[in-house]
């Protein structure tokens, strides 16, 4: 028995096991999951290197970390980027 620190909630437990990191089976699945969400993203992100993805709105390129089809400065704008995402709805369709 040893004294650990749960790596999820950082709450002190008495691990039973020695490889044991996390109190309770909600912490360890609660981690699971976001390790999971994680890697899902990673992969995203992995996907688009080499893609030329560009802003709906205005063609601006787009960082392979932006999950939106807008670039920033559009996204500040929505109610010009929902007229425009209309106008390109038909062009967009059937890519990627
Ligand atoms: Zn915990
Ligand atoms: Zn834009």
């Amino acid at each position: 028995m040893k004294n650990k620190h749960c790596e999820w909630c950082d709450n002190q437990f008495t691990a039973n096991l020695s490889y044991q990191i996390y109190c309770s089976v909600e912490c360890r699945e609660a981690a699971t999951k976001e390790k999971i969400a994680e890697r899902y993203l990673l992969v995203k992100i992995k996907n688009r290197i080499g893609k030329n993805r560009k802003c709906k709105s205005c063609g601006t390129g787009l960082s392979i970390y932006n999950d939106d089809v807008l670039c920033k400065v559009c996204l500040v704008n929505p109610s010009e980027v929902l007229k425009a995402l209309k106008d390109l709805k038909g062009l967009a369709d059937g890519k990627d």
